[in-house]
């Protein structure tokens, strides 16, 4: 096999294969080395097998609401084995699934763990040398013109206050994604995107659940309407929340955890079978060598110039390892724009707005500026909303909570932001997107037909409303 290559690409997460079809659909010898297992943690530990254990979550929650649907089953109730089972029989699906895309680009895929070192050509402008410790044991050292580092992140963790994940009674997404059984009691620390959706699952399948964030708002990175949306759905739903308060410790009782929390100026002790930690990520930067070589880090993420640059010449960082928002699509766009610039090609457009999704019940989606930060911008924004609960669709399919939030540039009539709270928001925020990236206006959005009946036609009205057309209310 030979050991030099057009590009190696280390880490295989979204950010990671993507990139490599990518550069061997522009005609590059492509290497891809990874430690773990294809498809890295969006497919194996993240993004997809908790919207499997999600999944199964919602429809037994359903069942408890049959009767809105005029049905009836008598004696539901699950299997948590089969649950966990099928969310890993989905990774596998689809850790497969890239397998095949590897071998079908024709992709070397080495499975190790890699170092960069100095080259001989270096001083020459060369890219490092990738030196893999292989699994099979034995190393091989590797080449490329260039080099594309795609590592990811993992959880952040505070020792100091206890919030260190033992596996047991201390989880982060990866206990949780695969626990021996559901806990009775469950304490969520942190409130965004991972916390949330957890607490939404477990609270499905009957956990008494409490999130203790510590900012003055659940999700706090959604536009303050959606927050309090959610939290008030949540609570309706019996999740219970403790924002904003300060973890001061957190520790092992005899058959569980205790966390000590201050909230209001009062200290209170909420005990549960298992906490989950969510406190956000941290860049997988470290035994690389990367010091060695000079790379530029901050807050555990690699600094690059807009194409993924990392000064160090022919060494490249895309995804989460090249900091926020740490999200698997901004990685794949990433990528491909990185290795389209590496190949003189027109890359892909970085400016593009990237949405954000909650996979809850209810679920959360945005895309661009939150009210507030068009108004910390100086930009004049003009706001339009529509509720669900007046939606024909909505009616129809007794999923009438949440609403639509348009937020336009009053100066221009240019949309700049979108928010919404409700059922399969997560599949309608992308018509916002393409909006945006295409710099629509509220004229062409007010153009735009929308079928009935849908849910999306609350879209429709959300920006009439910001014009002072709104049809159905
Ligand atoms: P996050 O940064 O989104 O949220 C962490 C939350 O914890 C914040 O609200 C923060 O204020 C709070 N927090 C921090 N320290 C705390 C403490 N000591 N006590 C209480 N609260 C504390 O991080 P995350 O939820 O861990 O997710 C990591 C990343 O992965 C995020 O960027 C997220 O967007 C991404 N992700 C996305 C999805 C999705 O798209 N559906 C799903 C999972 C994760």
């Amino acid at each position: 096999m030979a050991d030099i290559f057009d590009v190696i690409i280390i880490g295989s997460g979204p950010g990671g294969y993507v990139t490599a079809i990518r550069a061997a659909q522009l005609g590059m010898s492509v290497a891809i080395v990874e430690r773990e297992l294809l498809g890295g943690i969006c497919l194996n530990w993240g993004c997809i097998p908790t919207k499997a254990l999600l999944k199964s979550g919602e429809v037994y929650e359903q069942l408890g609401h049959l009767a809105d649907y005029g049905l009836k089953v008598e004696g539901a109730s699950f299997d948590f084995d089969g649950i966990v089972k099928r969310s890993r029989k989905v990774s596998a699906q689809l850790n497969a699934g890239v397998t095949f895309l590897m071998k079908k680009h024709k992709v070397e895929v080495i499975e190790g763990t890699a170092r960069l070192e100095k080259g001989q050509d270096s001083a020459k402008g060369a890219a490092p040398k990738v030196v893999v410790a292989l699994k099979a044991g034995g190393s091989r050292t590797l080449t490329a013109k260039s080099v594309i580092l795609a590592t990811g992140a993992r959880a952040r963790t505070i020792p100091a206050v206890g919030l260190e994940p033992d596996g047991e009674r201390v989880w982060t997404y990866r206990e949780a994604l695969v626990p021996r059984r559901a806990p009775k009691t469950l304490i969520v620390i942190g409130s965004g995107a991972i916390g949330i959706e957890f607490a939404s699952f477990y609270k499905a399948l009957r956990s008494d659940v409490t999130v203790i964030e510590a900012l003055p708002r659940i999700l706090p990175v959604e536009d303050e309407e959606v927050s309090k949306a959610a939290q008030k759905a949540f609570e309706k739903r019996g999740l219970k929340f403790r924002v904003p308060a300060n973890v001061k410790k957190l520790s092992k009782t005899k058959s569980g955890v205790a966390v000590e929390i201050e909230a209001g100026g009062k200290a209170e002790t909420l005990e549960a079978e298992v906490a989950i930690v969510a406190v956000g990520i941290v860049g997988n930067v470290e035994d690389m060598g990367l010091e060695a070589l000079g790379v530029k880090i901050e807050r555990t993420h690699i600094v690059t110039d807009a194409h993924g640059a990392t000064g160090v010449p022919g060494l490249y960082a895309i995804g989460d390892v090249a900091g926020p928002p740490w999200l698997a699509h901004k990685a794949s766009h990433e990528g491909v724009h990185c290795i389209e610039h590496i190949a003189g090609e027109t890359p892909a457009n970085l400016n593009a707005p990237i949405p954000g999704c909650t996979y809850s019940t209810p679920q959360i989606a945005s895309v661009g500026l939150t009210e507030a930060q068009a108004k910390d911008q100086g930009i004049e924004a003009r706001v339009g909303r529509f509720p669900f609960r007046v939606n024909g669709k909505a009616i129809a399919s007794g999923e009438t909570e949440g609403f639509v939030k348009t937020v336009f540039d009053a100066r221009t009539g240019a949309l700049i932001g979108a928010h919404m709270i409700g059922a399969e928001v997560t599949e309608m925020i992308q018509g916002y997107a393409i909006a945006m990236t295409l710099e629509a206006t509220e004229i062409d959005l007010q153009s735009t037909v929308f079928p009935h009946p849908t849910l999306s036609e609350a879209m429709h009205e959300a920006v009439l409303d910001a014009y002072g057309k709104v049809l159905h209310i």
